[in-house]
């Protein structure tokens, strides 16, 4: 299948192809200055063959980074680390009134900003707002909201994605008490692995704490913009390895880096991003939106791959002067 990807040398957009070989589906791709590449883009073909049928949405929104700060430094962190830009008030409403809502409150830690509510009470009446039953989400390691009041004062004005980082499983695990204790509905709970293995404890979390959220993601960590070095998880093995443990379906259209899937009949997604040297761009040309350091907006995938380009000094094929 012919296709669009980037040339992991100098991050030029170049076309590519995919094919089955030895038992996998391949992509192959040459840069006119770079020469030949090729990568693995799912070692099960039969489930990516399926997953090219229908329409495969992702989720929809702009993700909106409010902060590089982070009180914690997590081994996997898509996020520049040490980076402190912290948009104004007034930059993060501009950012949010150019593009489609829902707006998803990233970081860094978005609870570090003492302005975090005021900026919520905004947002939330930007014109896009009402479209969705919630305008705003808002990402978070659970730094903050160990606080119940916290909590509940956050929750009322935005859906609470709890991200699970061994570094803060204190804040994480009083989070998740508050939550069950004042009845509250997360928009997701979201686990990152880096071995199979992995996968039971994230059963056995979700069997205890089946209704805690509306989907429980589980994202298998890759090579993209700050995070190198890690060993690539597919799609297809993290869904059989749930197959293992218990009933588990997919729940509707997929790709093989998104499958949204019903474990024991729990919500939850399988996430396999892509990474340099197996994306595939055209499939993943739709929200959830961000803005890459270039300026440009785009699907966030395809932004943070522009990321690692002007990180690794280039820019779309162009070296780039301003590392
Ligand atoms: S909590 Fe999130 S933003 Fe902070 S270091 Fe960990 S992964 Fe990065
Ligand atoms: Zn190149």
């Amino acid at each position: 299948m012919k296709t669009v990807s980037m040339c992991p040398v100098c991050f030029c957009e170049i076309a590519a192809e995919t094919c089955l070989k030895d038992g996998k589906v391949i992509m192959h791709k040459t840069c006119p200055v770079h020469g030949d590449f090729s990568g693995i883009v799912e070692v099960d073909p039969a489930f990516y063959l399926e997953s090219l049928r229908g329409y495969r949405p992702i989720y929809p929104g702009h993700l909106v980074d409010v902060t590089d700060q982070c009180n914690l430094k997590c081994k996997y962190c898509y996020h520049e680390n040490n980076a402190l830009n912290i948009p104004t008030f007034a930059e993060i409403i501009r950012e949010c009134s150019v593009n489609n809502g829902p707006y998803i409150l990233s970081g860094g830690e978005p609870t570090l900003r003492n302005d975090l509510f005021d900026l919520l009470e905004e947002i939330n009446r930007l014109p896009d707002s009402g479209q969705t039953t919630r305008s705003s989400y808002v990402l978070t390691n659970g730094h903050a909201t160990k606080d119940r009041l916290y909590l509940l004062n956050l929750h009322r004005l935005a859906g609470i994605g709890l991200s699970f980082h061994e570094e803060g499983q204190d804040d994480f695990a009083a989070t998740i008490e508050h939550c069950i204790s004042q009845r509250i509905k997360l928009e997701s709970v979201f686990f990152v692995i880096d071995d199979l293995a992995q996968v039971e404890g994230v059963v056995k979390w979700a069997r205890e704490h089946p209704t805690i959220a509306n989907t429980i993601r589980v994202k298998c960590a890759s090579d993209v913009w700050s995070t190198t070095g890690t060993n690539k998880i597919y799609a297809s093995q993290v869904l059989k390895e749930f197959m293992k443990h218990g009933e588990t379906l997919i729940s509707e259209a997929y790709k093989s880096s998104y499958v949204p899937i019903l474990f024991e009949g729990i919500n939850m997604a399988i996430i396999s991003w892509y990474d340099v040297t197996n994306v595939d761009l055209l499939d993943i040309a739709m929200p959830p939106t961000y803005t890459a350091k270039n300026g440009e907006t785009c699907d966030f995938l395809k932004a943070m791959l522009i990321n690692q380009g002007i990180k690794s000094g280039w820019m779309k094929g162009r070296k780039n002067q301003h590392k």
